[in-house]
């Protein structure tokens, strides 16, 4: 087998090669198991990519588990948006979807094994008094006046629990470990709750639900997981980890690798956080095209090839950091830049007139998706009378360094002619309603003059040929830099991080863009046709400008 990657090398990657060369495994398998409590966004995308990612990188597998065992805030919506956007992201967990839920009954059962083995204690204090007990990092715990409770009575209490005999919170069931550890989560923790919540898989068949700490390793020794990564907050309970799965005895034994979470400037990847902010309604659900969820990117146009590429980039380090939304948005760009097709779009239409040009006559102009692919495909572009540039492009008045479109000054309209312009019609309160020009007929592609040396090269829209449509422009969901360290994050919304344009012109060529599909509109950036947009009703995300907005366009 094949035990050497070309890819990047991280400390869990050589591990894993590690492993395998010494024979410990003799396949990688891993997995991602996210809470169905929220929808995935860019910090989930880089367990991803690294669970699924080593895993197919070595032949192994990973499994998609959904750890359900906290009941009050989960659901099936979210479990099946967790799917779609793996999915999206493009991984595969194969018939291998697995649910924490499915273990209960075996759970309980390794509890009852540890109960037997005198490994765990039904306790009685409340979780006020149990905090009290454990002590602080300072200070030892003191035993539960509970914990020396015979076999038999923990097993007939244990069992009087799940029969739902005691009230919510009356009782737990606690691993008996050393109530002075200077590891706190070693002091006796909670393993079993009563809580009587509805499940959204097991409905009321429970009335306890298991802890983290304990259905989570468990979990990945029943499913024969090999190595579980997760993120730097869980190093202290590894210990714990590793005590449980030793002490239930589980055939596979799995060990557990952490590493740093994924942080990005300007935005926020705290589930909590992002609920409030649907919640709050101050975005337009969990897809809004601002949000750094998996389905907000894809919405507003972002490649999932792009996030692979900077995931691997990024690697998998110990190193808490802030990433510069910069960084992924340089990914985000070169992807587009490979692969949208570069078409016309005019945003802020202003309408020109050709006087010296006929009346009723078209030109299909055949222009190039790429100009800088000579292998690019072509499309054709009416051109007529009268066309829209950008409102931008247009000044009654500029100094040289303006090299587009002024009274008296000659500027190409690109793939068609120059134009000189000679008037501007404004109605009585001075607005401009169009500008008059003169094109040179002379200047279209293999014309005498086609070749002149001319600055200001500007995109346009045939007007009687336009699609209209509506233009989402974004912007940072955040004013600050690091919204994620705020509590009152909510008061430092971009009140521009959306902006509406409803009269957006759009040559006739994307007529049958698929919703999804992602363009760049020559000078004005790259967009993607929003997912919910079809028929005649035509709307467009900018998924970002064709240059950053902090200084450079070059890498990060
Ligand atoms: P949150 O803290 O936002 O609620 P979570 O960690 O509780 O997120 P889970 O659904 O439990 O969310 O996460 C599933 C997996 O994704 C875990 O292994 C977790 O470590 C990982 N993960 C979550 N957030 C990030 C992040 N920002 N960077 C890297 N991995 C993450
Ligand atoms: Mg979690």
């Amino acid at each position: 087998m094949e035990i050497e990657s070309t890819k990047p090398m991280n400390f869990i990657r050589k591990i894993v090669e590690e492993d395998l060369k010494s024979g410990k495994h003799t396949e990688v398998h891993t997995r991602f198991p996210p809470e169905p409590s929220g929808y995935l966004h860019i910090g989930h995308a880089k367990a991803i990519c690294a669970d699924f990612g080593i895993a197919a990188d070595y032949n192994g597998k990973c499994n998609l588990r959904m750890d359900d065992t906290n009941p009050s805030k989960e659901s099936m919506e979210y479990s099946d948006s967790i799917q779609n956007d793996i999915k999206w992201l493009g991984f595969d967990w194969e018939d291998r979807l697995f649910f924490a839920s499915d273990y209960f009954e075996t759970l309980y059962g390794f509890a009852v094994d540890l109960v037997k083995k005198g490994l765990a204690y039904v306790c009685d204090l409340s979780f006020e008094e149990m905090r009290a007990y454990r002590g602080t990092l300072t200070e030892t715990g003191k035993d539960s006046p509970f914990r020396n409770r015979s076999v038999e009575e923990n097993l007939d209490l244990l069992k009087r629990m799940r029969d739902g005999e005691f009230e919510d919170g009356s009782k737990t069931l606690r691993a008996k470990i050393d109530m002075s550890s200077p590891i706190m989560v070693m002091r006796d923790p909670a393993i079993y709750r009563i809580k009587r919540v509805h499940h959204h898989r097991t409905g009321d068949s429970w009335c306890i639900y298991p802890m983290y700490d304990f259905a989570h390793c468990l979990s990945d020794a029943i499913e024969g997981v090999t190595h579980s990564m997760c993120t730097l907050e869980f190093q202290d309970n590894r210990v714990l980890y590793d005590w449980f799965v030793e002490k239930v005895g589980t055939p596979a034994v799995p060990k557990q690798y952490e590493f740093a979470r994924l942080n990005i400037s300007h935005t926020i990847t705290s589930k909590r956080k992002l609920l409030a902010l649907v919640e709050g309604k101050f975005v337009d659900g969990w897809d809004d095209p601002r949000m750094p969820t998996l389905c907000g990117l894809r919405r507003r146009g972002v490649a999932p090839e792009a996030i692979r590429t900077f995931m691997e980039k990024l690697g998998l380090g110990k190193q808490e950091s802030v990433i510069h939304i910069s960084q992924f948005d340089y990914d985000v760009r070169e992807n587009l830049k490979k692969n949208s097709p570069r078409v016309f779009g005019v945003l802020n239409p202003l309408k020109i007139v050709i006087d010296n040009y006929p009346e009723n006559k078209v030109e299909m102009i055949e222009a190039s998706y790429n100009s800088n692919d000579p292998e690019a495909k072509t499309r054709m572009v009416p051109f007529s009378k009268e066309v829209y540039i950008e409102q931008e492009d247009f000044k009654e008045e500029a100094n040289k360094k303006f090299f587009r479109l002024v009274p008296g000054r000659e500027v190409r309209l690109r793939f068609a002619y120059n134009v000189v312009c000679t008037s501007v019609e404004k109605d009585e309160n001075g607005n401009i309603l169009c500008v008059h020009c003169d094109y040179d007929p002379q200047s279209g592609d293999g014309g005498a003059n086609s070749g002149k040396k001319i600055k200001g090269i500007l995109h346009w829209v045939s007007a009687k040929h336009a699609i209209d449509a509506e233009v989402r422009l974004y912007d940072n969901l955040f004013t600050v830099e690091n919204p994620g360290a705020l509590d009152n994050f909510t008061e430092y919304i971009n009140p521009e991080s959306l902006t509406i344009l409803k009269n957006c012109k759009l040559e006739p060529s994307l007529k049958d863009a698929e919703p999804e599909s992602r363009w760049q509109f020559e000078r004005m950036g790259y967009f993607c046709r929003d997912i919910e947009s079809n028929g005649n009703n035509y709307v467009f995300n900018r998924t970002l400008t064709l240059k950053d907005n902090y200084g450079n366009n070059e890498k990060v």
